[in-house]
């Protein structure tokens, strides 16, 4: 990845942004199967021309940071803190990951997370669920028990005046999250990473613009939306989120026609590194995003 540093930023920031990623061929983290394959595989094909700047990384160091200090402090003999586990599949493929926290007495294996609030408001929680759940499965294929995924999630953004005010906003910055393992959720996890890298070795030498599409969900696609529009004026009467509910408003209330109203995807228009190479990406958003 090409580090840039725009607005100056200390050196040892920049150095730390710098320190590189490296992939290996027919290895893969379980992080990165979080992604879908385009994105993944993207990124993987991209890595040494995709820009990023260390002040956008800025959240990124701080969670690396945060896991620095953590992993020199607490040792203990049922401890075992970033463990690298790997298990081959039967395609030849490797799958690893790096546990931040495992207590061999209790079988629980921990997660430090930087979130946000909003990831905690709207219990956001099914990528964590997914991780925790590799983790276990590493665990298990290692020989080690596991019974559950913990996460610690250190909010960078609680305000303690927001804790006073509303009852349903968590009262410290940090929060726990834990999800039970089972044999259920491990035949699941294993169902998950099969398929999900036989989709990615079908796919590892297909051209960009072939590579399988990113569903909404992946996109953080906000839905469309139904506006009720009246002839001569600009603005809506109402905005809806179904057509049928647009309908039915149109019915009791009046208004001319309804206009179907595109939704964003927010991840390729802010959150997505390999963007510039998504031929998606370039047909939606690369006129916008140069403002043009
Ligand atoms: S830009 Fe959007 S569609 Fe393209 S890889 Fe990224 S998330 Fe997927």
């Amino acid at each position: 990845m090409k580090i840039t540093n725009k607005t100056n930023l200390p050196k040892p920031i920049e150095d730390m942004a710098k320190s590189e990623y490296s992939y290996t061929p027919k290895r893969y983290s379980v992080t990165s199967l979080l992604k879908s394959t385009r994105q993944l595989l993207l990124t993987r094909r991209h890595n040494n021309e995709i820009e990023q700047d260390c002040a956008d990384m800025i959240w990124m160091l701080f969670g690396q940071a945060v896991h620095k200090v953590l992993e020199e402090k607490g040792e203990g003999a049922e401890l075992c803190k970033e463990e690298k586990l790997t298990v081959v599949l039967d395609t030849g493929y490797t799958i690893s990951g790096i546990l931040d926290l495992y207590n061999l007495d209790t079988g629980e294996v921990t997660d430090y997370k930087t979130a946000s609030i909003w990831k905690v408001m709207f219990k956001d929680y099914s990528d964590w669920e997914k991780q925790g759940m590799m983790y276990a499965w590493l665990l298990h294929k290692n020989g080690f028990p596991c019974n559950k995924a913990v996460f610690y999630a250190i909010l960078k953004d609680w305000s303690k005046a927001e804790a006073k005010r509303k009852h349903d906003y968590p009262q410290q910055s940090v929060v726990r999250v834990e999800f039970d393992v089972n044999d259920e959720s491990l035949a699941e996890i294993d169902r998950f990473i099969n398929e999900k890298m036989d989709e990615v070795i079908a796919n590892e030498n297909a051209p960009d613009d072939q590579l399988p599409m990113c569903s909404e969900e992946d996109r953080w696609n906000s839905g469309n939306t139904y506006a009720v529009m009246k002839k001569g004026r600009k603005t809506a009467m109402r905005v809806l989120n179904s057509k049928e509910k647009a309908l039915e408003w149109r019915e009791e209330n009046g208004g001319d026609y309804i206009e179907e109203r595109k939704g964003e995807d927010k991840r390729c228009k802010d959150y997505c590194a390999c963007c510039e190479f998504c031929s998606y990406w370039q047909e939606t958003y690369k006129t916008e995003d140069k403002g043009e």
